[in-house]
């Protein structure tokens, strides 16, 4: 092994849980310093269910330190979209071939599994309510002030992770005090709201557990994720402002008026409906894009801190998670986490980074606007069939994505952008409806390609 280091990973979240196992296992000493008290002990998030979809990019990094049949004991598989229409009737897309699914886990009960996983090795340690207030390049050292104690520690060490999500502390900090750092942050138009659908009376799920729902309605969405309990926690993506949007919905009749009209079929199963709308927050979504990533050959963003995504494609954690695996590959190339290995992986992740995030945004009008549009659905199936016949020729973006970690997401966007110019060039075809599967349309793409 080469020469044990001192690392600082700021943040306990889902990246800085799993990439202080990954360098554990190297032999370093990790120290982890997490803002919040301990989860596992206080209830921070106040009985709330918020659900995560996990895919193959997320479960290459757990495997990648042994982890990833501990995590799928509490993880439901969901094989395709349920897609639920306004007049109550509800169609099913697979989202891949047999039994390739995204698999629902609770981000509670993830994060704190990765937690107790890490305090397993015999070299981590996490100290919570640790707040990062300042990190000074020029003496090396990271501030943390103990909100229970409310004391202060500097603490110096060989490298730094800031893992510190899309609001990090550690870029912000570095952001302020150095020159030319790039930084670009945007919100969307949307927010969103998280919302239940609780268990029957038996503990029974009471819509098709192995699924993800989506009530699309144009300009926004209402999702819903099983839950190991019988429950589905569902999210409405929502514009934040104008006449239909979360600032317009004032009163209980006015949240009831907008189920009513808009998801009528879900009404009955959300009996808390009044009181999640008034009690859960009102969130906005970030992308977050900014370079370097690297500083001082050193200092190293990771997972949200250095990209933070929107969550349509339901890739900011697998990204999180890939960027450990990448991080451990170059660590077997360079033979240490040393400047090389560190620099290679801001050059290999960036564009990746950048390219998820673009992918995430396109994904959301895919959802809200297209997923209940026929001319996409038709597309869909051309796509899939030609798929099935030339394995090796197309996949569709969404299988890039979510079922092919081989695939980088910068290369994935690239293909994603070929492919739809050819299926835009295809649908204009006559008659596409009735000859879809014909031999027609497969030389048509096969010329194209
Ligand atoms: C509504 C929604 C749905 C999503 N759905 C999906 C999905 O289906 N699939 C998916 O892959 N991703 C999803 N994501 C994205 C996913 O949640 C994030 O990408 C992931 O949590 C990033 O992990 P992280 O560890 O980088 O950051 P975080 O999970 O944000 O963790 C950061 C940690 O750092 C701590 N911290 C913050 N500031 C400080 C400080 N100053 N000092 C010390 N500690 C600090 C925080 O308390 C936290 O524990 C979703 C996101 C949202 C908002």
């Amino acid at each position: 092994m080469a020469t044990q280091k001192n690392i600082t990973v700021v943040g306990a979240g889902l990246v800085g849980s799993l990439v202080s196992i990954y360098l554990a296992k190297r032999g370093h000493k990790v120290q982890v310093f997490e803002r919040r008290p301990d989860m596992r002990k206080e209830s921070i998030i106040a009985g709330r269910s918020i659900n995560l979809a996990l895919s193959d990019r997320g479960w290459r990094g757990l495997e990648g330190v042994g982890i990833a049949d501990e995590i799928k004991k509490i993880a439901i598989p969901m094989y395709g979209r349920a897609i639920h229409l306004k007049d109550g009737s509800s169609t099913y897309q697979p989202y891949g071939k047999d039994s390739q699914a995204i698999y629902s886990v609770s981000r509670g009960g993830i994060n704190m599994k990765l937690m107790d996983l890490a305090e397993q090795q015999p070299n981590v340690s996490i100290h919570f309510s640790e707040r990062c207030d300042k990190v000074d390049r020029k003496n090396n050292t990271v501030t943390f002030y103990n909100t229970v104690k409310e004391t202060e520690q500097q603490i110096k060490s060989d490298l730094v992770f800031g893992a510190d999500g899309a609001f990090s502390a550690v870029r912000t900090n570095i952001q302020l005090h150095s020159d030319r750092f790039d930084y670009q942050q945007f919100y969307i138009d949307c927010g969103y709201k998280e919302l239940v659908i609780p268990p029957g009376k038996n503990g029974e799920h009471l819509i098709e557990k192995n699924c993800l729902h989506i009530w699309p309605r144009g300009s926004f969405m209402m999702i819903a994720l099983p839950n190991m309990d019988g429950s589905f926690t569902c999210t409405l993506f929502f514009q934040m402002d104008g006449p239909l949007s979360f600032n317009s919905i004032k009163t209980d009749a006015d949240v009831m008026q907008f189920f009513k009209e808009q998801f009528p079929d879900a009404i009955p199963l959300m009996p808390t409906l009044l009181n999640d709308w008034k009690t859960n927050p009102t969130s906005s979504l970030v992308t977050v894009k900014c370079k370097p990533w690297v500083f001082d050959d050193r200092i190293t963003l990771i997972g949200d801190a250095a990209h933070a995504i929107v969550p349509f494609f339901g890739q900011g954690m697998n990204c999180g998670f890939e960027d450990c695996v990448v991080l451990n590959q170059l660590i077997d190339k360079h033979g240490d986490v040393n400047a090389a290995c560190l620099h290679e992986y801001e050059t290999l992740r960036k564009p990746d980074g950048d390219a998820i995030a673009d992918l995430a945004i396109a994904n959301f009008i895919e959802m809200r606007d297209k997923t209940a549009d026929k001319t996409f659905l038709l597309q869909k199936k051309i796509e899939a069939h030609f798929n099935t016949k030339y394995p090796d020729k197309w996949i569709p973006l969404y299988s890039m994505v979510t079922y092919s970690p081989d695939i980088r997401y910068s290369e994935a966007l690239l293909n994603g952008i070929k492919q739809q110019a050819i299926m835009d060039k295809i649908m204009l075809m006559p008659n596409i409806e009735n000859k879809w599967d014909s031999e027609e349309v497969e030389k048509a793409i096969l010329n194209l390609l």
